[in-house]
């Protein structure tokens, strides 16, 4: 879900990787199927998509820089015939970024093992995978974790003639965050990391037509296929011809959903884990009004994700919830390249307020989250031009403290304006009269119906369900205050080297 305010500039929100979305069902338009679950997807990824068709005999793929509508017209379409497919649509976090090769699905050819791969998550062992394939003399054109996943898997398959045992083979290599659905010409395999980092659902077709696996309900729904339930971590699900098995392909390992879906990175109208996301935006915006009561006459949103967090808000604090920020849903951030005199416009590209609303207000604004700040700071400044006469921000996450390293896109913590203020100097610095964050604690109380408890809540902890190796943190963990003390021990060791030289 994309809210960059300036397009083409990094973005200050944490941002979606990737979707994935599968289909098995024989006599359907499985590529249609899967073009329309991506568009529901797409929140998750803009930067590239492709899908892949098996015919039982071979697959084919097309895929292209761009959104899902823009890559996909009914010749493209029309060209991918087959009963089983899988498709993704990509946000970088690894690897080339907006690049054809690192596109997905990825296609692993090797010897007569064909499969088409599309990866959610990241792998954080990439490197030592990596070096492992090159030594087999296997060649890697994308450079990305994904397309070392697909590679792995296609290897092993080769060498032992089954597939299942190709994907069982790299669950046990791979580390990281990874939810990922795979065709061969005639099956489609779902598999998930033995924490449950991403999420990865399945669903049925009516009268029996086939099986759909998507990154989020939402997916389903687009194409009329009932939930039936999640994929577990560890597990690997196959459908083809003869029905539907399912098998560990390692063992799962302390439950992690990444936390982050509820707050910001799922559509409101899917259900993760038995969890409404929207009544868990709603339970939020509840818990931080009793966690940190405002006084103000008027509760915002700013959209789209914390509308709801904001209507739950005004419920339990007994304040009037009033639209009063503007979004313009049309300002994409992969492909308008704007000139510097656009740039200077910043904030209101994506989001203006309404004066004859604001105007002598004082008003409680929610938010999702906080990265780096600066588009809270330019809000509060925007605000305050139409009119109100305080902005209290309230924030549905705890403090984003630390990088991500499991498929979102994260700054360095140096970069993280919550690992380098206090909460005081942070409110200061926005210009809002009072700034507060619900906590880890009210976070997780606002998820009842999670049927599996058990997050990955690394931004906000610094406890990293998966280890870091430690070349992929020692920078990313530094903040201004780490990079100082490094610079002030390295300027002492090379000055008590010249005084002993
Ligand atoms: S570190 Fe944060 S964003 Fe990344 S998986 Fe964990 S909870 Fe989600």
């Amino acid at each position: 879900m994309s809210t960059s305010i300036l397009p083409g500039e990094r973005p200050d929100r944490l941002e979606e990787e990737c979707a994935v979305f599968g289909v098995f069902a024989p006599g359907e338009d499985v590529a249609r199927m899967t073009c329309f679950g991506l568009q529901a997807l797409q929140h998750r990824g803009q930067e590239s998509a492709g899908i892949a068709v098996g015919d039982g005999e071979t697959i084919m793929v097309s895929k292209d820089l761009g959104l899902v509508t823009q890559v996909f017209d009914e010749s493209r379409l029309a060209a991918l015939e087959g009963y089983v497919a899988v498709g993704h649509a990509r946000y970088s976090t690894s690897g080339a970024a907006a690049s054809w090769e690192a596109a997905q699905p990825h296609i692993s050819a090797i010897d007569e093992i064909l499969i088409a791969l599309a990866h959610n998550g990241t792998l954080v062992n990439t490197n030592s995978l990596r070096a492992r394939l090159i030594d087999e003399g296997i060649q890697l054109r994308a450079g990305t974790d994904s397309e070392v996943a697909a590679k792995a898997i296609g290897s092993v398959t080769q060498k032992t003639h089954h597939l299942r045992e190709g994907i069982r083979y790299a669950m046990q290599y791979m580390e990281g965050a990874y939810a990922m659905v795979l065709a061969s010409p005639d099956t489609l395999y779902a598999f998930r990391d033995p924490n449950g980092i991403r999420p990865l659902c399945i669903g049925k077709l009516p009268e029996g037509r086939g099986w759909v696996v998507s990154s989020e309900t939402c997916g389903l729904d687009i194409v009329g296929a009932e939930y039936v339930r999640d994929v577990e971590p560890g597990e690997i699900v196959r459908f083809n011809k003869d029905g539907v098995t399912s098998e560990q392909g390692v063992e799962p390992r302390k439950r992690a959903s990444c936390i982050f879906e509820y707050v910001y990175f799922a559509r409101p109208d899917s259900v993760m884990d038995g969890q409404s996301v929207y009544q868990a935006r709603r339970n939020m915006g509840r818990i931080l009004a009793r966690e940190a009561p405002a006084d103000a006459d008027l509760v915002l949103g700013v959209p789209d994700s914390g509308i709801p967090s904001a209507m739950g808000f005004a419920f339990e604090s007994g304040i009037p919830y009033s639209d009063g920020i503007v979004k313009n849903r049309y300002v994409g951030r992969t492909f308008i390249q704007p000139t510097q005199a656009m740039r200077q416009l910043g904030i209101r590209l994506k989001l203006n307020p309404l004066p004859s609303v604001i105007r002598g207000k004082r008003l409680v604004v929610i938010d999702d989250s906080i990265v780096r700040g600066n588009t809270s700071k330019k809000l509060i400044e925007m605000l305050r031009d139409a009119g109100a006469t305080e902005v209290h921000m309230r924030i549905v996450s705890p403090e984003v403290m630390w990088p991500c390293f499991y498929g979102i896109d994260t700054d360095t913590r140096d970069q993280l304006i919550a690992a380098n203020m206090t909460n005081d100097e942070m409110c200061e610095w926005m210009g809002a009269d009072s700034l507060a964050f619900i906590s880890l604690q009210g976070l997780r109380d606002s998820l009842p119906d999670v049927r599996t408890p058990g997050y990955c809540e690394a931004c906000f902890s610094g406890e990293y369900p998966v280890d870091i190796p430690a070349y992929t943190a020692r920078n990313s963990f530094m903040t201004k205050a780490d990079f100082a003390a490094a610079y002030e021990k390295e300027a002492q060791e090379a000055e008590n080297t010249q005084v002993s030289v």
